[in-house]
């Protein structure tokens, strides 16, 4: 998707773009697409970026290793700043000055880009689940369950291996 010069927004018909999103946004690995809407308005000093997607996307088990599908759906809301100080920050790092909740959320240059494809990646990567089990019946791999055995000592095992290299 092509970046958003952000003054154009206030030339727009409420100040607001929707873009109709059907198409592989670049780094995420999706099976499908990712489709939906995203709408980014202009409110003077900040933008509110809504979106609403979802795609596909292949995992792997935590537990069996196993592929499988996973259906990743994002409904989010965001305020992204509008500074004039935005880009000159990463630039001259104000170490003296103390860190503000303000300073914590996203800022945009006023006549700066807002990036669809980067801002939707990155809303797409906060929503993976944060642990991956192929389903609730997962009964795991007979490495997984090996976790129950005793921890042999290193020191054994290397024991057991001159042992085995020994006998004929
Ligand atoms: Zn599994």
């Amino acid at each position: 998707m092509e970046a958003i010069y952000i003054p154009l927004l206030l030339k727009a018909a409420s100040k607001t773009r929707e873009i109709k999103i059907d198409e592989f946004i670049p780094g995420l690995d999706s099976l499908t697409p990712v489709r939906g809407i995203l709408s980014i308005a202009h409110g003077g000093n900040y933008l509110e970026v809504r979106a609403a997607a979802e795609t596909i996307i292949t995992q792997i088990c935590d537990r069996c290793l196993a592929n499988y599908n996973h259906r990743l759906s994002l409904e989010t809301r965001e305020i992204i700043w509008l500074d004039e100080n935005a880009d000159k920050q990463e630039t001259l790092p104000n170490l003296e000055k103390e860190v503000t909740l303000e300073d914590l959320s996203e800022k945009l240059h006023p006549r700066g880009y807002f990036d669809p494809d980067s801002w939707l990646y990155e809303q797409l990567s906060l929503a993976m689940p944060l642990q991956k089990l192929c389903g609730t019946d997962c009964q795991g791999t007979a490495i997984a369950t090996s976790d129950t055995q005793p921890v042999i000592d290193s020191r054994w095992a290397t024991l057991a291996a001159l042992k085995k290299k020994l006998s004929p």
